[in-house]
């Protein structure tokens, strides 16, 4: 099994499909299914109902869930998505990018 590269609240750069370079925030990761939601990536409208509390009915942007393959951390200082190593340091694993060796962890 892999492991879980991707975390909640982590920023991640999409490397391929029609958001392809976009950056987003991960909201969800859904580690059985391999798939994340990211903040304003894969957007989706969908129609809502007239219900009690929208009695105006009409659309919604809901961000659907995309492979978590599509997605690379994204490192602040290269300012792109990079692959990242993980490092033992006491207890910890860190994460660090393969490039520039910025931790991701603290
Ligand atoms: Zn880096």
């Amino acid at each position: 099994m892999q492991r879980a590269r991707i975390r909640k609240d982590d920023v991640v750069c999409v490397i391929s499909g029609t958001d392809k370079g976009k950056t987003g925030k991960v909201l969800q990761v859904m580690p059985t299914r391999g798939r994340a939601i990211v903040e304003g990536i894969r957007l989706l409208t969908k129609a809502q109902r007239k219900t009690q509390d929208n009695p105006q009915g009409g659309f919604a942007k809901k961000e659907a869930s995309l492979s978590m393959s599509k997605l690379l951390l994204y490192c602040p200082e290269d300012k792109k998505g990079v692959r990242i190593r993980c490092v033992k340091e006491g207890q910890k694993q860190i994460r660090k990018c393969r490039r520039c060796g910025h931790a991701f962890d603290n």
